[in-house]
């Protein structure tokens, strides 16, 4: 498959009016269809500037990767803090997925240390991570292409910590509103490692030479401050590291089932592992609201609007014509479709992802290689970075 193959969604996927058409299975080969398009937005600010210029500028890079899939490197990751969800396979991994099957290079970092930024214990860390390995090879992930590695095993990268930490202050550490929410979410003091989150992030994608990041709306402010990061770095000491962006998905703020955004922490998520009765009972308790017609409106309905962009995203179709078809069902006719919908499409990676988990050697071995990989970049971007900076005291 290549990028100019693929249809936009909104633009050039065919639309017709039966409900059946919603029917996930048309679109579960190739993945959900999660390009930026402005009418699937869920937005829960819409006046928010950063947002609308990233929304346009991850449009602007589908473009040009369509022209030449190698122009970026791909470089992202999650913590292993719980099982993936809904909202990581349509934010960010289905686009990694693709990115990577369209000839884009990918890494992905596994961020082990930020998992203690905002609790106390890392948690059972080699099951989590091995579960996150299994959900990236099952989601299409292919670890001959992408290499997946924890960020402790690498420590050419965490020393990168050290000259970026000079290069930004701690007022604007203590500005960044994604640190502030999750700080305010952990209910714990500010951690010296939480403040400087952002921090350790430019170092994972700097280190392998990232210059696009998959990601969702809450890691654009650690984005900006990688970019600034780079910039500074190479203003001090001449050029070593390109400057990486964003790239949003077609849905940047999945919702959980209590309205609040999908996560890990809160408790509120569509596993990917559930099993299709899980599933089913969550999204029947999500909540909506008490409007029996179903209309796509992001801003004043936004948990309806989920739902639709969801149903969107995985069956590569326009939410407001989904809501049209639905029409007065109401609330569950809209669930019931979004679950049958969610299950369809995991159906398959949740079938390898079982597989994938009874053999954690292969996951290890996985890992290893990553590693290998990831360890070799990291050690020469901080080589580029020593010369750079008149460190390199043994070199010739
Ligand atoms: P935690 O609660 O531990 O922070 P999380 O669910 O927020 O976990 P992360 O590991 O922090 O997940 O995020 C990994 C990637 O997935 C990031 O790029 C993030 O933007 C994206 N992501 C996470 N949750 C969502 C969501 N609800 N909608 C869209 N993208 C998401
Ligand atoms: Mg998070």
């Amino acid at each position: 498959m290549t990028i100019s193959t693929l249809t936009v969604a909104g633009t050039t996927t065919p639309e017709t009016t039966s409900p059946a058409t919603t029917s996930p299975a048309a679109t579960t080969s190739s993945g959900p269809d999660t390009r930026t398009t402005t009418a699937t937005l869920v937005a829960d600010d819409a006046t928010d500037a950063t947002f609308r210029r990233a929304q346009q500028r991850s449009e602007r890079i589908e473009a040009d990767l369509r022209v030449d899939p190698t122009a970026y490197r791909v470089v992202t990751g999650d913590r292993p803090t719980g099982d993936l969800h809904l909202g990581h396979y349509i934010g960010t991994l289905a686009n990694r997925v693709r990115l990577q099957n369209a000839g884009v290079p990918v890494t992905v970092v596994i961020a082990d240390y930020q998992v203690i930024t905002d609790r106390e214990r890392p948690g059972p860390l080699r099951d989590r991570v091995r579960a996150l390995v299994a959900d990236y090879l099952a989601a299409g992930l292919d670890p001959r292409r992408t290499a997946i590695f924890p960020h402790s095993a690498v420590p050419a990268l965490n020393q990168l910590l050290l000259p970026f930490l000079s290069l930004v202050s701690v007022a604007e550490l203590h500005r960044n509103p994604t640190v502030k929410a999750e700080s305010l979410a952990s209910r714990r003091t500010l951690s010296a490692l939480m403040l400087t989150y952002p921090v350790h992030q430019a170092a994972d994608i700097l280190c392998c030479q990232g210059t696009l990041v998959p990601v969702g709306k809450d890691q654009l402010p650690h984005i900006e401050l990688a970019r600034v990061i780079a910039r500074r770095f190479n203003d001090r000491y001449g050029h070593v590291f390109g400057e990486p962006e964003a790239l949003l998905s077609s849905a940047p703020v999945v919702l959980g089932v209590d309205g609040a955004k999908m996560s890990k922490t809160r408790g509120n998520t569509i596993p990917l592992g559930a099993d299709e009765d899980q599933t089913t009972a969550a999204i029947r308790a999500a909540r909506t609201d008490g409007l029996r017609r179903i209309t796509f409106d992001p801003l004043s309905r936004p948990s309806v609007a989920n739902l639709l962009t969801i149903v969107g995203a995985l069956t590569g179709r326009e939410p407001a014509r989904i809501a049209d078809e639905i029409g007065d069902g109401g609330a569950s006719a809209l669930k019931a479709v979004a679950a049958e919908v969610i299950n369809e499409s995991l159906r398959d990676l949740r079938a390898r992802r079982r597989e994938l988990l009874a053999d954690p050697g292969y996951l290890d071995e996985v890992l290893l290689d990553g590693t290998a990989r990831a360890s070799a970049a990291a050690g020469e971007a901080l080589e580029r970075v020593r010369v750079a900076m008149g460190m390199d005291y043994f070199g010739g």
